[in-house]
């Protein structure tokens, strides 16, 4: 079964909202792509502008984080319901730089992954080793350990509907990338994990993107693996190199 590649920007904390509307102006001509979904996952001040700034375009809007209540006393967050309400399609959770920086274990992103959903969000599930897991020879282990719990209770269907980036800790912001090998291997190992989590019907239907200083040298090879459907770009999605990823076909 052909899935759909999705090519997501996870901006992190970069851009002002000025910055954000010169970026996506200057990104406008050259994400241009039918064959894949694109993303822009912004800091959350510059989510209205961004949202505004790409109506009428091939681009979708992520959040990079969310809250697992509706509304309430919970002073600094933001919920899914607001997130929908400005027109956000996406949301990253669980990414190693909140799960680290900020204390996030499986049981509160299995939260976040039941709220994303029930509030009409796809999630983009992050998972990923460090090196010293890696070089344990651990790596499976400890994804198959991240994707059971985070994914604890929701159904086929939404898994389905679902992304999960694969991003070796390692990989990212570094400058080294997986190899396409690399890459592949744990893409495929996530797939046989929801196939036995579910059924072979929904691991067929699964995005799994790698993450990992993906950029326009290596997306091509990395993009042409029959595992991996996309891929969760941070640095090259903050300059003209993300037209090129995006583009990787052509
Ligand atoms: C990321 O932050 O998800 C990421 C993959 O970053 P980079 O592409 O900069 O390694």
């Amino acid at each position: 079964m052909a899935r759909r590649k999705i090519i997501a920007g996870n901006w992190k904390m970069n851009m002002t909202p000025s910055q954000a509307l010169k970026l996506v102006e200057e990104l406008k001509p050259l994400v241009v792509n039918d064959d894949v979904d694109v993303v822009y996952c912004v800091p959350a001040i510059d989510i209205v502008p961004v949202v505004e700034a790409v109506k009428g375009t091939n681009v979708a809007v992520g959040a990079e984080n969310m809250y697992v209540e509706d509304s309430g006393a919970f002073t600094g967050e933001i919920s899914a319901p607001m997130l929908v309400d400005a027109g956000v399609k996406y949301v990253i959770i669980g990414h190693s730089e909140r799960r680290d920086y900020f204390n996030e274990d499986d049981a509160f992103l299995n939260k976040k992954v039941i709220k994303a959903i029930e509030a009409g969000l796809t999630p983009i599930l992050c998972c990923g080793e460090s090196l010293e897991q890696r070089e344990l020879g651990v790596t499976m282990d400890w994804i198959r350990l991240q994707i059971k719990s985070d994914l604890a209770n929701v159904s086929a269907d939404d898994v389905k509907n679902i992304v999960i980036a694969y991003e070796p800790i390692w990989a990212i912001g570094t400058g080294k990338t997986a190899t396409s090998d690399q890459a592949e291997e744990v893409c495929k190992g996530i797939r046989e994990l929801i196939a036995e989590m579910y059924d072979q019907a929904t691991a067929d239907a699964v995005r799994i993107q790698y993450g990992g200083s993906m950029n326009a040298g290596n997306a091509a090879e990395l993009l042409a693996k029959p595992n991996i459907d996309g891929g969760l770009i941070g640095g090259a999605s903050l300059k003209a190199d993300f037209g090129k990823v995006v583009n990787y076909n052509k």
